[in-house]
């Protein structure tokens, strides 16, 4: 019953109209089925030469993705922004730079250190944690105790003694200076 099935449809690739023998016939003749093949064929193949194109394109930037250090150049190409500002960056210390030979590299962990939350924040946190009344300054301990300031900081490093700074002064809790210096002469 099939076969005597026929009817009226439009050639996918000459879209000319033909007698079908199937309700699912795409083509008038082999000539279209061939051609409509051969152009999918070629259309496959600018896709795959698109995304290779696409993928070389891309690939410089993936691969500064996983550097340990980047040249001034590559710190442009991976934010867009200019040499200027990346140099800026470089001559307020706010990245680590070292040159080596001719060429300048940046590390990758102190760029990453730029999108970490603002000093400011953090000596917040840490003032709330340490009253500042039961605090003394750098300055005022070294007179109290009369002692040289680096060997005040490398007391307070050693023993881990929190410091915060207020304005330009720097704050260390007075209980554990008192527990290495003992009781000061004067207060
Ligand atoms: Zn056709």
């Amino acid at each position: 019953m099939a076969s005597r099935i026929r009817i009226q449809r439009i050639c996918q690739y000459c879209e000319k109209e033909f007698t079908a023998k199937t309700t699912v016939t795409k083509y008038c003749s082999d000539t279209c089925a061939k051609r409509a093949y051969k152009a999918r064929k070629k259309a496959e193949k600018i896709e795959a030469s698109k995304q290779e194109t696409q993928l070389i394109k891309n690939k410089p930037l993936t691969d500064l993705q996983g550097k340990d250090f980047l040249s001034i150049q590559e710190v442009c190409q991976l934010f867009k922004v200019s040499r200027t500002t990346v140099w800026r960056l470089t001559k307020e210390g706010k990245v680590n730079a070292a040159k080596i030979g001719r060429k300048k590299f940046i590390t990758r962990d102190s760029i990453n250190a730029l999108f970490a939350p603002p000093i400011e924040k953090k000596e917040a946190t840490e003032e709330k944690a340490i009253n500042i009344n039961e605090c003394w300054n750098i300055g005022h301990i070294q007179t109290i105790y009369g002692i040289h300031d680096k060997t005040l900081y490398s007391i307070i490093q050693r023993f881990e003694i929190p410091k915060i700074k207020k304005g330009k002064f720097v704050y260390v809790p007075k209980e554990p200076i008192k527990a290495i210096l003992g009781e000061p002469r004067t207060t």
